[in-house]
Protein backbone atom coordinates (compact mmCIF):
# COMPACT_ATOMS: atom_id res chain seq x y z
CA UNK A 1 0.00 0.00 0.00
CA UNK A 2 1.64 3.48 -1.08
CA UNK A 3 1.87 5.67 2.31
CA UNK A 4 1.94 9.14 1.88
CA UNK A 5 5.71 10.12 2.23
CA UNK A 6 7.56 13.55 2.78
CA UNK A 7 11.01 14.49 1.86
CA UNK A 8 13.11 16.08 5.06
CA UNK A 9 11.38 18.32 7.21
CA UNK A 10 9.50 21.01 7.82
CA UNK A 11 10.85 24.27 7.17
CA UNK A 12 8.83 27.42 5.98
CA UNK A 13 8.34 25.89 2.72
CA UNK A 14 6.68 22.87 4.57
CA UNK A 15 8.06 19.19 3.49
CA UNK A 16 8.21 17.67 0.03
CA UNK A 17 5.79 15.34 -0.73
CA UNK A 18 7.69 12.23 -2.65
CA UNK A 19 5.60 10.61 -5.39
CA UNK A 20 4.34 7.33 -4.80
CA UNK A 21 5.43 5.54 -7.52
CA UNK A 22 9.27 6.28 -7.69
CA UNK A 23 9.73 8.19 -4.17
CA UNK A 24 11.23 11.62 -5.99
CA UNK A 25 10.72 14.93 -5.21
CA UNK A 26 9.42 16.34 -8.64
CA UNK A 27 5.80 16.13 -8.36
CA UNK A 28 3.60 19.19 -10.72
CA UNK A 29 0.14 20.23 -10.04
CA UNK A 30 -1.79 19.20 -13.20
CA UNK A 31 -5.39 19.97 -12.09
CA UNK A 32 -7.16 20.30 -8.66
CA UNK A 33 -11.30 18.96 -8.41
CA UNK A 34 -12.86 20.08 -5.57
CA UNK A 35 -16.48 18.44 -4.58
CA UNK A 36 -18.88 20.86 -2.54
CA UNK A 37 -21.58 18.49 -1.13
CA UNK A 38 -23.85 18.91 2.15
CA UNK A 39 -24.26 15.48 3.95
CA UNK A 40 -25.31 12.80 1.37
CA UNK A 41 -27.13 15.05 -0.78
CA UNK A 42 -27.81 13.95 -4.37
CA UNK A 43 -26.25 16.70 -6.71
CA UNK A 44 -22.45 17.90 -5.95
CA UNK A 45 -20.74 21.23 -7.38
CA UNK A 46 -18.05 19.90 -9.01
CA UNK A 47 -15.03 22.65 -9.68
CA UNK A 48 -12.01 21.55 -11.71
CA UNK A 49 -9.00 23.86 -11.72
CA UNK A 50 -6.49 23.45 -14.71
CA UNK A 51 -5.42 24.70 -17.97
CA UNK A 52 -9.33 26.26 -17.34
CA UNK A 53 -11.86 26.59 -14.76
CA UNK A 54 -15.02 24.24 -14.97
CA UNK A 55 -17.69 24.27 -12.75
CA UNK A 56 -20.86 21.28 -12.68
CA UNK A 57 -23.75 19.92 -11.09
CA UNK A 58 -23.15 16.38 -11.27
CA UNK A 59 -25.02 13.38 -9.67
CA UNK A 60 -23.57 11.72 -6.29
CA UNK A 61 -23.56 8.04 -7.86
CA UNK A 62 -21.42 8.87 -10.69
CA UNK A 63 -19.31 11.61 -9.10
CA UNK A 64 -15.54 11.12 -8.41
CA UNK A 65 -15.95 12.60 -5.12
CA UNK A 66 -13.25 10.95 -2.64
CA UNK A 67 -15.61 11.43 -0.09
CA UNK A 68 -18.69 8.71 0.58
CA UNK A 69 -21.12 11.14 1.73
CA UNK A 70 -19.26 14.79 2.46
CA UNK A 71 -16.75 17.43 0.98
CA UNK A 72 -14.08 16.16 -0.88
CA UNK A 73 -11.07 17.30 -3.48
CA UNK A 74 -8.13 15.30 -5.31
CA UNK A 75 -4.90 16.51 -7.13
CA UNK A 76 -3.41 15.34 -10.16
CA UNK A 77 0.12 15.12 -10.12
CA UNK A 78 2.61 14.52 -12.75
CA UNK A 79 6.10 13.50 -11.58
CA UNK A 80 9.65 14.52 -13.70
CA UNK A 81 11.22 10.91 -12.45
CA UNK A 82 8.68 8.95 -13.80
CA UNK A 83 5.86 8.52 -15.78
CA UNK A 84 3.34 8.11 -13.27
CA UNK A 85 0.62 10.87 -12.48
CA UNK A 86 -0.43 10.03 -8.99
CA UNK A 87 -3.55 11.35 -7.63
CA UNK A 88 -3.55 12.70 -4.29
CA UNK A 89 -7.36 12.33 -2.56
CA UNK A 90 -8.46 14.78 0.37
CA UNK A 91 -11.86 13.87 2.04
CA UNK A 92 -13.82 14.64 4.91
CA UNK A 93 -15.37 11.17 7.07
CA UNK A 94 -17.59 11.54 10.03
CA UNK A 95 -15.87 14.86 11.04
CA UNK A 96 -12.35 13.61 9.76
CA UNK A 97 -10.07 14.71 7.11
CA UNK A 98 -8.42 11.78 5.26
CA UNK A 99 -5.34 11.95 3.12
CA UNK A 100 -4.59 8.66 0.42
CA UNK A 101 -2.89 8.13 -2.96
CA UNK A 102 -5.52 6.94 -5.06
CA UNK A 103 -3.62 3.92 -5.77
CA UNK A 104 -4.10 2.50 -2.46
CA UNK A 105 -7.44 1.74 -3.56
CA UNK A 106 -6.23 -1.17 -5.45
CA UNK A 107 -3.35 -2.56 -4.16
ZN1 LIG B 1 7.68 9.31 -9.80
Amino acid sequence: MSTIKFDGMCDDLGQGLLCPSCGGGYLHHEAIDIFERPEDADVILHTTAGDTVTSKLEPADRSENPSPRRHGLFITFSCEGCDATPILDIHQHKGGTFLRWRECLTQ
